[in-house]
């Protein structure tokens, strides 16, 4: 069962499964690095598409992206 809800940011999630993804970021191939903002369409570095790619997990964006913040 997948449930669409917000996070504290406003940002849209999706709960399927335990995992959290988070709609507005996408991983890219790359080791590090690898989240992407949704207005991304392409990663520069490793060359994939967001069309091709999931959705990030909320959990590793909060460690990857709003420690940075
Ligand atoms: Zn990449």
């Amino acid at each position: 069962m997948v449930m669409e809800t917000k996070n504290q940011f406003g940002e849209r999630i999706e709960s399927a499964g335990g995992i959290i993804l988070n709609l507005e970021y996408w991983d890219c191939e790359c080791e590090k690095n690898f989240i992407h903002r949704i207005n991304e369409k392409k990663c520069l570095d490793c060359n994939v598409r967001q069309e091709n790619q999931p959705n990030s997990r909320e959990s590793e964006i909060e460690m990857l992206i709003r420690v940075r913040d």
